[in-house]
């Protein structure tokens, strides 16, 4: 069976973006909403600054009526650049200095303040946001000094997530190319096995759980998943059979077929176009 994905245009080259620069009108461009969950494997630290003192803690926010862990949206976004940039063989284009010519600056955008030359990222995600509550667990935790001459090690404390705490993911991918949507779907499942973590023992590896992809602007929110309780998997199903917002409900993508293409698309990169015509 073929999808509305697997019909959606190659690839766009990086002058045909440049011909819409800017903010991007998504009902005339085309959008496309990726429901799903990812779910911790290992701990996690998701500092939103760096205090000083000994306690670090991971970020909360008060949302749907309770505390929650908080994973802001640019971190994984940066651990997806990196992964992208690694994988599809990209030179002379780094996440500090991206440079707005290749392949991957033309998905997840970016500013030359070099060239002065930017582009908008067409991957918009929002941040992430606990379907389990916060629980303030302080850890006590030592650090080895690297310094052989220093004996005594440093006491520390930590407030992470636990692992198994899942968190809604929601995407949208604006004027996608079949080259986009697989290079988002296989770089988001490489940066699922490297982590997130902020520190290196703290992994922060996750596994997402695709449940939707919506041909259009589908008006899916981390709010409307998380009010009446934790259930979000049944919750996308009933909104994947009635989807609300302007989208070409018979595309729908979910169950079975959607699975299929996510197991196909993130286990190589020729079924999207991802070994053909690397810059
Ligand atoms: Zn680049």
């Amino acid at each position: 069976m073929t999808t509305f994905i697997e019909q959606l245009p190659a690839r766009w080259e990086i002058s045909q973006l440049f011909a819409t620069p800017g903010r991007i009108n998504m009902l005339r461009e085309g959008v496309i909403t990726l429901v799903g969950v990812k779910r911790l494997e290992s701990e996690a630290l998701f500092v939103s600054s760096e205090g000083g003192g000994t306690l670090r803690e991971t970020a909360k926010v008060t949302f749907a009526g309770k505390e929650r862990y908080w994973w802001l949206a640019r971190k994984v976004a940066g651990v997806m650049r990196r992964v992208m940039l690694a994988e599809l063989n990209v030179q002379g284009c780094t996440v500090d200095v991206p440079c707005i010519n290749c392949m991957v600056c033309g998905l997840l955008g970016g500013l030359n303040t070099t060239t002065n030359q930017a582009l908008a990222s067409r991957v918009k995600l929002q941040d992430l946001i606990s379907v389990e509550e916060y629980e303030y667990d302080e850890k006590f935790r030592v650090r080895q000094p690297d310094d052989p001459n220093i004996t005594h090690p440093t006491p520390f404390q930590e407030v992470i997530v636990p692992p198994g705490t899942r968190f809604p993911f929601i995407v949208r991918i604006v004027k996608p190319s079949r080259f986009d949507v697989g290079a988002f779907l296989y770089a988001n499942r490489i940066a699922d096995g490297l982590g997130y973590g902020n520190y290196s023992k703290l992994r922060g590896d996750a596994s997402t759980h695709w449940l939707a992809i919506f041909d259009g602007f589908a008006h899916v929110s981390a709010c409307d998943l998380l009010t009446d309780g934790d259930d979000i998997e049944v919750r996308t199903k009933a909104l994947a059979d009635a989807p609300p917002g302007p989208v070409n409900k018979a595309n729908t993508l979910a169950g079975e077929t959607l699975e299929e293409l996510v197991r196909e698309w993130t286990s190589g990169k020729e079924a999207w176009g991802g070994e053909s015509g690397s810059a």
